[in-house]
């Protein structure tokens, strides 16, 4: 009997601790799959107001896209992080700014990150110290690409992303540099992506891109292993992703813009 109660204790504590979590927004449907440092669906919900930007002064909810930087108030309770290979990201003029998730990478990884618009490319990328996540037939996974460069005492410094439509990413990816730059493909993985809903579901976001490559970057250097030391990065992407998730949830009128696959409101 005594075995018993115990056994009821347990249960029932584990169910309050899973209760209370859950009344906190804490076991959202993307979230449980991720180790955010803390849960934007609590803490960035708590800001209300706009912000003017220290920079160009218009007025922002959590982030700056023009310029790249949080509101003072966001600022405190986005993660940051340090990344061990930095990120080069190239992105088409005619990307909507207000719509791309590349930004989320340079507010979260300031020192590690840099954004340029095509034509304009960085000078101290090449074929030697950089790669190009953009898979092709044959091309190496990030862990064959890091073996390959300690055989031969090249060190990754730099990874390109190219952040653009499919279909417009043909012009940079011919560019007289990038085309030399080593290709190189992630792991797949699907996305959560409200944009590309209309294409493959392995076709990523670019932040979700980044993400899976310093997970793939992370377990090819640690044996194997990954805890989550990367997922910060989603930090902002997934607080996107709940709040579409939640408002079509709610809305059952709503119709979205863009094509959704019938299962991408969980
Ligand atoms: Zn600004």
């Amino acid at each position: 009997m005594f075995k018993y109660l115990q056994l009821w204790r347990v249960v029932r504590g584990r169910y309050y601790c899973l209760q209370m979590k859950h009344d906190a927004g804490v076991r959202t449907v993307a979230m449980k799959n991720f180790q955010l440092s803390n849960n934007p669906m609590v803490e960035l919900e708590k800001i209300t107001e706009r912000e003017v930007c220290g920079k160009c002064h218009h007025a922002r909810k959590f982030y700056c896209y023009d310029c790249n930087v949080a509101t003072s108030s966001a600022g405190k309770v986005i993660p940051k992080l340090e990344l061990p290979v930095k990120v080069v990201v190239i992105q088409d003029a005619r990307e909507v700014k207000g719509k791309n998730t590349a930004c989320h990478a340079k507010i979260i990884a300031n020192q590690d990150v840099e954004i340029f618009t095509y034509p304009d490319i960085p000078d101290y990328i090449n074929k030697d110290n950089s790669v190009l996540l953009y898979p092709t037939d044959g091309c190496e996974s990030v862990g064959e690409a890091i073996k390959s460069r300690s055989d031969n005492n090249k060190k990754l410094e730099y990874v390109v992303f190219i952040d653009s439509t499919w279909q417009k990413s043909k012009r940079i990816i011919n560019n007289e540099v990038i085309s030399t730059l080593p290709r190189i493909r992630i792991s797949q993985h699907k996305t959560l992506f409200w944009r590309n809903q209309k294409f493959d579901i392995h076709f990523l976001s670019t932040i979700e891109a980044i993400h899976y490559f310093f997970r793939d970057y992370h377990e090819a250097t640690n044996q194997g292993s990954y805890e989550g030391q990367y997922d910060d990065l989603l930090y902002l992407f997934l607080y996107q992703y709940e709040v579409i998730q939640r408002r079509y949830k709610n809305n059952t009128e709503l119709t979205f813009k863009t094509a959704l696959r019938d299962d991408y409101i969980k």
